[in-house]
């Protein structure tokens, strides 16, 4: 790529347009970027792009060195445009968010991870890496006719198990990665549990109150027994290539609320297979609750994180009787079990990679002997979570695509990804 992506705008209508007077810009927490050739890949495949409703676009005007604003259509200037954003797919960490001025009054962004992007070359651009090898979710990968005979013949066959009714739902309305992969009979399948949470997540994907947002997951209604868990746990761990079962989705709360039928579950799959890798996503939040798994038989866990400094995680999950504490002290009973540990990091540029979030990440790695980091890209208005946790925009921003560099200069045994790997 030789010459700067031009900027993309949406107009009135909807039409995604470039803009070859202004060049493609990013932002880092807010401030405008222009981003570097070396940050710059095609959009992959399977990413979708958003309009951003009352938000004008922002640009780099390469001749009079200065940030600009298309204020109106350059096509029809009695015209408005919007702004665009990139929704990029699994496997790939961003490294800036798009470049705009928001309008007095316009409506929360819905909860999605927003990515500049630019026309270059005839093709759309974003400022991301391929962070993780594994192709598990990759848009082309699905074989969605096999999805859709696999998962009605099941839901036939083990009428009974709610919970395999449950991801069969998920997998042919929601189109669920996770659950696909279950009728696919391959690598990583989900096991929701919990109706409840013990955390109040900003951004929380299954439940919203009182922000007008809407959640993008229906929150399971009920908790499977041990039996339903291991009815669809057992097979998939027998029969699929790098099997991993995973408790936690974004389709529930909090897994750890239930225990002991996690433990339950545990136990009766062990009994049956020793196959495979079973792996919880959680908040962390009870320690004590996580070493009764590790005793049963769970060999990772995945801790969710929006930063490593105490006061910005707690602003984000206001957390109901527990605190960062507690989601540190899980990562490290499962390393003192033996068990491999990683953190889903959601990555918002310009504040993830902020020097303090920096000094933080390294205190945690260190301390909790981390295995794996999933750079995940935040679902979340950029603005509107920036408002929320005021973080000090004026500190000192490395970058994002710097941040993944200086994490494997400075601890060169620990992987980083996106995928919960299978660690048999
Ligand atoms: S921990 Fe998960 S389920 Fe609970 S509020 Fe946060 S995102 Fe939602």
């Amino acid at each position: 790529m030789k010459d700067r992506p031009a900027l993309v705008y949406a107009d009135a209508e909807g039409n995604i347009s470039d803009w070859p007077a202004l060049e493609m810009a990013g932002a880092g927490a807010g401030e405008w970027i222009r981003p570097h050739f070396s940050e710059l890949i095609e959009l992959p495949e399977g990413s979708e792009l958003f309009l951003l409703p009352e938000r004008l676009p922002v640009g780099y005007n390469g001749s009079q060195r200065r940030f600009e604003t298309l204020a109106a259509d350059p096509f029809d200037p009695a015209k408005s445009v919007c702004a665009v954003a990139a929704f990029i797919s699994p496997a790939y960490t961003h490294l800036l968010s798009p470049a705009y001025r928001t309008k007095e009054g316009a409506p929360i962004l819905p909860l999605f991870a927003y990515t500049s992007v630019g026309w270059a070359n005839g093709g759309f651009v974003v400022p991301a890496v391929r962070i993780d090898s594994d192709r598990r979710q990759d848009f082309c990968n699905f074989d969605l006719k096999l999805i859709e005979r696999n998962a009605r013949k099941r839901m036939r066959a083990e009428s009974k198990n709610r919970l395999l009714q449950h991801l069969g739902k998920c997998a042919l309305t929601y189109g669920c990665p996770a659950a696909k992969n279950l009728f696919m009979n391959r690598w990583e399948a989900p096991l929701p549990t919990s109706p409840e949470c013990n955390a109040r997540c900003i951004g929380c994907i299954s439940r919203q109150e009182g922000t007008g947002l809407s959640a993008t997951q229906e929150r399971i209604g009920f908790v499977p027994s041990p039996e339903e868990i291991s009815g669809v746990a057992i097979p998939h761990l027998q029969k699929a290539p790098r099997a991993v079962v995973s408790f936690g989705q974004g389709c529930e709360g909090e897994p750890l609320l239930q225990a002991q039928t996690l433990e339950a579950s545990i136990r009766m799959i062990r009994k049956a297979t020793g196959k495979g890798t079973i792996n919880l996503n959680t908040n962390g939040s009870i320690p004590e609750a996580v070493e009764k798994l590790c005793r049963a038989g769970l060999q990772s866990i995945r801790v969710s994180m929006n930063s490593a400094r105490p006061q910005y995680y707690e602003k984000y999950f206001r957390p109901k009787g527990f605190s960062f504490d507690e989601a540190r002290r899980s990562l490290s009973v499962v390393k003192a079990n033996g068990g491999f540990a990683s953190i889903n990091y959601f990555v918002l540029p310009g504040f993830t990679d902020q020097k303090s979030e920096w000094l933080s990440l390294k205190k945690l790695i260190s301390e909790t002997r981390l295995d794996l980091i999933q750079m995940r890209n935040l679902n979340i208005d950029p603005e509107w979570y920036l408002d929320i946790l005021k973080p000090d925009l004026r500190e000192k921003k490395l970058g994002a695509g710097r941040l993944i560099a200086m994490i494997r200069e400075e601890f060169p045994s620990l992987r980083l990804g996106y995928f919960n790997p299978s660690v048999e």
